[in-house]
């Protein structure tokens, strides 16, 4: 807790203090422009990876960066109801799906039947397309990025999208991060292949 609280006192004295006006606008509503679907590992930080301000990035984060398909039935839809708000209340102008390297989520899915921990064999097999797409044997990195390609084309399920595309062009971007270089590559939706984003 005391790493939490020198946290937040360096917060208050290099971010807050300097500007608090800043804070103050953004008490009064927010309008981010863009929404991100990451992981919750704690080694991908998407505020980090693209220098944002606080009010820039609507940011939803779940094991291994999963867009889960449009679905009607009454449930929990945590994620869905979050790409909701950003896309038909804030009206975000793009939706980034970030995925990342080593996605423990990731090998989890691909590690089927042997996972024990509560709900998280049920949640990653949404991935089974990507594995099944990929075949046995594949480098990591490929399931991770076809998980990202799987997770932007069911972005195309939900009405809402498609619409706000249609009317508003809002945009779809896949990127993949790697943690031991820190670079990114984007999905280029012509080719599919993903590349590597110049410093
Ligand atoms: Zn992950």
């Amino acid at each position: 807790m005391q790493t939490l609280l020198a946290g937040y006192r360096k917060f208050r004295s290099e971010v807050w203090r300097p500007d608090p006006q800043r804070f103050a606008e953004l008490a009064k509503g927010q309008q981010p422009q863009t929404l991100v679907i990451s992981c919750s590992d704690s080694r991908v930080s998407p505020t980090t990876i693209f220098s944002a301000q606080p009010g820039e990035l609507f940011v939803v984060r779940n094991v291994a960066s999963i867009v889960p398909p449009y679905e009607t039935y009454a449930g929990h839809h945590g994620v869905s109801a979050a790409i909701a708000f950003a896309v038909v209340n804030l009206k975000v102008a793009r939706i980034v799906v970030l995925g990342h390297e080593h996605c423990g989520g990731v090998a989890a899915a691909r590690a089927t039947g042997t996972i024990t921990t509560p709900f998280v064999s049920q949640w990653v097999s949404l991935l089974e397309p990507a594995i099944h797409a990929c075949g046995h044997g594949s480098d990591h990195i490929a399931v991770e990025q076809e998980s990202v390609r799987l997770s932007v084309q069911r972005l195309l399920t939900f009405p809402f999208i498609v619409e706000r595309m249609e009317k508003d062009g809002l945009q779809l971007i896949g990127a993949h991060f790697k943690i031991s270089d820190g670079t990114l590559s984007v999905l280029d939706l012509p080719t599919q292949e993903f590349k590597q984003v110049a410093d």
